[in-house]
C-alpha cells in the first residue's frame, strides 16, 4: 500500500457514505513515468494531516503519473470542502514537484483558483453515494496514457453480456439487468446524457458505445433491481477544458461489487482482452489497455495505456487495505498478450488505425501543419507537369 492512514470509527453509522476518488498529474520523474516519492508523500500528508474532520478515511496511490486520492465521508457527491482538500493537496503537491524539478509540474491544475468543484479543473473525479452494506466490496480503477471511453467495453461486458457475466442468467436480480447513463462528451453545446437500459437497448447501448473517442463513454450504471449506483466514471476529456492537448484523460472509476452487482471476477474478466483504447505516445495513438499492479510506472512508447485496480471493503467509512486486482499470475499472462499487440500494432507506426482520428489530434500540433500543406495544395490540371522526363 502506498499510504493509507486510518481515523476513527464513526459509532452508530447510520449516514450514507460516500467514496470520492479525485486524481490528477501534477508532474513526475523522467517524463510522463511515474510521481517522485516526495512529492506522493507530500500529497498524502496533507490529505492526512488536513483531512481530519471532514474525511473517514483515505488511500493515496499512483498509476502511471497520476496521484490518485480516494477518500471516505459522509458529505455527498460533488462537495466543495472535499474538493477543495484534494484540490489543495494536487496544488501544494504540484509546488514540491516544480522544486524537484518533476516535468510537467502542475500540469492537471488547469485553473488558478478553486471554484467550488474541481470538475471542470483539471483532476478527474468519480463519485460514489449510497447505504453501506453490512458488507461493501468495491473496486478502484485508475488508468494511465488513456481515456474515459477505455472502459466502455469492460463495463457492457460486465453489465449486459451473459458470456462474459454468468450472474446475469444466474442470479435473479442480477437477471433484472442494469441502467447505462452514457454521456456525449464531445457535443457542441457541452456535455449531454442518455439513460438506456439493458437487456432492452442492448443494441442502442453498442451502437453508441462503439466509439469511445468521439462521442460517449459510460458515465454511471445502476442495478435495476435495488435501483443501487453500482458503478461512476470520470468522463472529463481536458481538451474539452483546455481547447489544446494537455495530456489524456487517464480516467478514474469506481465500481461496487456482489450481491446485487457483478461478482468481483466478472468485472475484472473483461480486462483479459487488452482491448485497444485511445492514447499511448503523445495521447495520439490507439494502443492495448494492459492490466498493472497497483503503483506501476510507464515504460514502452509513453505506454502502454494502463488500469490498474484496488479492491476494498469498506465498514463505518473504514477502508480495509487494498488487495491488488491484477496481481494474480493469470495477469502475467495477459501482459505478455497484451505487450505482443502492442509491438505488432507499432510496426503500423503513424499509418491508418495506428494513430487516433483527426477528431481526436486535431488537439495536436498536427492541425497547424495540415493547415499550412493546405495552402500549398493546388488544383490538378489536365497534363501531368511533374512527370519525369
Ligand atoms: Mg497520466
Amino acid at each position: 500500500m502506498e499510504c493509507s492512514l486510518h481515523f476513527g470509527q464513526v459509532e452508530g453509522w447510520a449516514m450514507k457514505l460516500t467514496l470520492s476518488v479525485i486524481k490528477a498529474d501534477i508532474g513526475s520523474v523522467g517524463g510522463h513515468v511515474s510521481p517522485s516519492k516526495h512529492l506522493r508523500e507530500t500529497v498524502a500528508s496533507y490529505i492526512a494531516e488536513q483531512g481530519t474532520r471532514l474525511i473517514l478515511d483515505h488511500y493515496v496511490s499512483y498509476t502511471g503519473d497520476d496521484i490518485a486520492i480516494l477518500m471516505t465521508h459522509s458529505r455527498g457527491e460533488g462537495d466543495e470542502q472535499i474538493h477543495r482538500l484534494a484540490w489543495d493537496a494536487f496544488r501544494i503537491g504540484a509546488e514540491a514537484a516544480r522544486q524537484e524539478g518533476l516535468y510537467g509540474a502542475g500540469q492537471d491544475l488547469l485553473k488558478d483558483s478553486f471554484s467550488g468543484n474541481v470538475k471542470g479543473m483539471g483532476p478527474a473525479v468519480a463519485e460514489l453515494e449510497f447505504d453501506e452494506r453490512p458488507n461493501e466490496p468495491f473496486l478502484f480503477f485508475a488508468a494511465d496514457k488513456t481515456d474515459p471511453g477505455a472502459y466502455n467495453l469492460p463495463l457492457y461486458l460486465a453489465f449486459a453480456d451473459v458470456m462474459n457475466t454468468p450472474g446475469l442468467i444466474l442470479s435473479p436480480r442480477i437477471s433484472r439487468g442494469f441502467r447505462f447513463v452514457i454521456m456525449d462528451v464531445n457535443h457542441t453545446t457541452g456535455d449531454r446524457v442518455i439513460e438506456l437500459d439493458a437487456p432492452e437497448d442492448l443494441y442502442d447501448i453498442a451502437a453508441l458505445l462503439r466509439d469511445p473517442e468521439r462521442y460517449v463513454v459510460v458515465e454511471s450504471v445502476w442495478s435495476r433491481a435495488g435501483g443501487e449506483q453500482a458503478v461512476a466514471v470520470a468522463t472529463s476529456r481536458l481538451h474539452n477544458i483546455a481547447g489544446k492537448y494537455t495530456g489524456k484523460d487517464d480516467p478514474v472509476m469506481l465500481v461496487r461489487v456482489q450481491m446485487d452487482f457483478p461478482a468481483t471476477g466478472e468485472v475484472l474478466a473483461p480486462y483479459a482482452i487488452g482491448h485497444f483504447v485511445g492514447g499511448c505516445m503523445r495521447g495520439s495513438h490507439q494502443m492495448p489497455l494492459m492490466p498493472v499492479t497497483l503503483n506501476t510506472g510507464i515504460s514502452y512508447f509513453d505506454g502502454p495505456p494502463i488500469v490498474s485496480c484496488a479492491g476494498f471493503c469498506v465498514h463505518n467509512g473504514k477502508l480495509t487495505e487494498p488487495i491488488d486486482g491484477f496481481a494474480q499470475p493469470f495477469w502475467d499472462t495477459v501482459r505478455g498478450h497484451v505487450a505482443n499487440k502492442a509491438m505488432e500494432i507499432r510496426r503500423q507506426g503513424f499509418i491508418g488505425t495506428a494513430m487516433l482520428p483527426m477528431s481526436e489530434l486535431e488537439y495536436t500540433g498536427i492541425a497547424q501543419k495540415l493547415s499550412s500543406l493546405d495552402e500549398k495544395f493546388h488544383m490538378r490540371v489536365t497534363e501531368k507537369v511533374h512527370a519525369i522526363n
